[in-house]
């Protein structure tokens, strides 16, 4: 889900080392990697990206070839989750929203949409709720539905060959059987453990199915999220609700102070671009953090109010959210692994 720009997943460390030992970080600095050495992680997952340019050499003098020679003589590896985790469901975007208060939120700009795939697989009658309960996790959705999926009954026909071994009927003689043929919308970027969890779940030794690419689109996904407040508020309650619930420790406001607000646009980080989108779309506030003084004359000039709450206070909520995430996750798969938020994290910015 990254933009094209980005540097996201591994940056350092061997693919292969386990993973006991996790800490989440916003930053990739100092004093998260020393905190994750010291805790004895063997993975620091972090937001921004570690290494974000391309490197012509480590010098270990340099600030961050410094750090890569911690990382790789403490045996840690560091992985990034950047503007994928701006996009996914649960990510950055979604948790400041729901800080926020906001309710029907969709993405404030479109960077794809979900492919789909069609899977009709041939069932012998009475498994075909356990290959659909093992397919429900990759399910596509259409609108605000999941696990939509048809059935229908007919008569299946094998023979099974000299060294097979089948569920029903015998070597060497044309076996009939009652069949469901199961038609599901999948992701196609879960197709592949889509197809794992099929054979798992699938009674037959080799499980007979068709894949269909689909032009149908399935949900969007994109950067930021526009949504709306249970009430209208005035900018200025609305900005100290941001304030308090961020925990920010100052914010910028553009707009009169008692305008209403009630449409908002979130976004984590350097969002201040996607101003006019959320104009577009509507949106009374954008909230975000890094604004510019011409970004704000800009959005002055065409009525949208900015709220500036930093990029540190609209971004760290990615700490405690990627460790729940992770710990439900990982809980589901039956991975044992000891996941801790890393508290040292200060905004580089001060106000006095
Ligand atoms: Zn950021």
């Amino acid at each position: 889900m990254a933009e094209e720009w980005d540097n996201v997943g591994l940056q350092v460390g061997d693919p292969t080392a386990p993973a006991e030992r996790i800490m989440v970080a916003l930053d990739p600095c100092r004093d998260a990697i020393e905190a994750a050495v010291q805790q004895q992680c063997n993975l620091l997952l972090t937001h921004h990206p570690f290494i974000f340019k391309p490197l012509k050499k480590i010098a270990l003098s340099d600030p961050l070839g410094g750090l890569i020679a911690i990382a790789i003589k403490n045996d840690l590896s560091i992985v990034s989750l950047h503007t994928n985790l701006d996009i996914a469901a649960g990510g950055v975007n979604d948790l400041l929203a729901r800080r926020l208060g906001l309710v029907d939120c969709k993405p404030l700009k479109v960077t794809g949409t979900e492919e789909l795939v069609k899977l009709a697989v041939f069932v012998p009658q009475g498994h075909e709720e356990q290959v659909l309960d093992a397919l429900s996790r990759f399910s596509g959705v259409i609108g605000n539905y999941r696990d939509c999926s048809f059935r229908s009954s007919g008569t299946g026909t094998f023979l099974p060959l000299e060294g097979a071994r089948p569920f029903i009927g015998e070597i060497g003689k044309r076996e009939q059987v009652a069949e469901i043929r199961l038609e599901i919308l999948l992701r196609r970027d879960a197709l592949a453990p889509a197809l794992r969890a099929l054979m798992k779940a699938h009674p037959y030794e080799e499980p007979a199915f068709d894949l269909y690419p689909l032009l149908n689109r399935g949900e969007s996904r994109g950067i930021g999220r526009i949504g709306e407040l249970a009430a209208p508020l005035p900018l200025q309650d609305f900005a100290r609700q941001v304030k308090n619930g961020l925990g920010a420790a100052g914010l910028r406001i553009v707009g009169a102070a008692d305008r209403a607000v009630k449409k908002v646009a979130v976004c984590g980080g350097s969002g201040a671009s996607f101003f006019r989108e959320a104009h577009f779309r509507g949106a009374d506030v954008l909230v975000t953090g890094d604004v510019k003084y011409h970004e704000a004359r800009e959005a002055e000039e065409l009525g949208i109010a900015l709220l500036d709450a930093g990029h540190f206070a609209t971004e760290r909520l990615m700490v405690q959210g990627v460790r729940e995430l992770l710990e439900v996750e990982l809980g589901e798969k039956n991975f044992t692994a000891t996941i801790t938020a890393y508290g040292g994290e200060r905004d580089p910015f001060s106000f006095i």
